[in-house]
């Protein structure tokens, strides 16, 4: 691999971006490196999509500086390594999928059939291939949107970019663009995610960064929402077995501490109760957020 190779896939410094008196981005700096897979999170207006703007030249930097795989925004040898979903996705009304994925995909420098090979999983994955040579003038929101994933990640992106990608995407969208998203962490992909659905966040990146009024909040990993020590129990009995278990439709629900885990469990069996789930207790992404947010307020 080339040094560039190795360059963090981003980079931003001491961005700065104020229009009039709003701070979208202030004083802003994250390095994200390769494999790793950053939520940012926070609340409408706090600087996401200026971030975002600032790393595909969308947006320019009043001081600062953002790199893309060390190149300056905009530039060739970055760029075609991203692969970005916007927040409006926008697809002519008069193009069908496969003509736009065809536009597209000679934009990358591939032919017809190199598109179409691309993206075949991505289409039958999104449920999309009943609907590739329809007008997207006629197509819903959610399938709009599918097409909006599959342009992409169809060019084998090194980097995604994603701002609110579940937008639209109901229930069976969401599933396979989760899925979609594990396989290419698998493969090493980078991703950045700006999404308000906490339990897609959470399930998918290693690492949350909460912005707002342009300024880093908080910072954590995966790891910090485990709560140390403690397990999570979830059994079926008709009485409560152990003190402090509080009902769940028809199950209990207790935390016990690590050590008096196989205790508890033992007295389960002995009760005969069935044991729905054992796991680690763990902090909501929100509730992660909120300590982060009481931690400012209390400096
Ligand atoms: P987010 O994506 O986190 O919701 P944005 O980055 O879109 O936030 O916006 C951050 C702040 O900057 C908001 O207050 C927004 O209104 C303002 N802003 C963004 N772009 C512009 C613009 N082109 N002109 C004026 N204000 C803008
Ligand atoms: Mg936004």
């Amino acid at each position: 691999m080339t040094n560039q190779g190795n360059l963090s896939p981003i980079c931003v410094k001491n961005a700065l971006r104020h229009f009039g008196k709003i701070k979208a981005l202030d004083d802003f700096s994250l390095t994200v490196s390769p494999g790793e897979f950053v939520g940012l999170i926070g609340p409408n207006g706090a600087g996401k999509s200026t971030l975002i703007g600032s790393l595909l030249d969308l947006v320019n930097l009043q001081a600062g500086e953002a790199r893309v795989f060390g190149h300056a925004p905009g530039k060739k040898e970055g760029k075609e390594r991203v692969g970005y979903l916007p927040e409006f996705f926008f697809c002519p009304d008069y193009l069908t999928p496969r003509s736009y994925l065809k536009e597209i995909g000679s934009l990358h420098g591939m032919d017809s059939k190199q598109v179409l090979d691309a993206s075949k999983n991505l289409t039958a994955l999104l449920g999309l291939n009943a609907h590739m040579d329809r007008l997207a003038g006629k197509l819903s929101k959610g399938l709009l949107r599918r097409v909006g994933i599959v342009r992409s990640l169809f060019h084998n992106p090194d980097l995604l970019i994603f701002d609110e990608p579940a937008w639209g995407l109901d229930p069976f969208g969401r599933k396979a663009l989760n899925k979609i998203l594990l396989d290419l962490k698998k493969q090493g992909k980078t991703l950045l995610l700006c999404s308000h659905n906490m339990e897609m966040v959470e399930s998918i990146c290693d690492r949350f960064v909460f912005i707002e009024g342009g300024k880093i909040k908080g910072e954590g990993s995966n790891q910090d929402l485990s709560v140390e020590d403690e397990i999570k129990i979830v059994y079926k009995n008709k009485e409560k077995v152990i003190s402090k278990s509080k009902k769940s439709n028809d199950c209990w629900v207790v935390l016990v501490k690590e050590t008096e885990r196989e205790e508890q469990i033992r007295k389960l069996i002995d009760s005969g109760s069935k044991i729905i789930e054992v796991s680690e207790s763990r902090t909501d992404l929100i509730d992660w957020v909120v300590s982060k947010i009481e931690e400012q307020d209390s400096k």
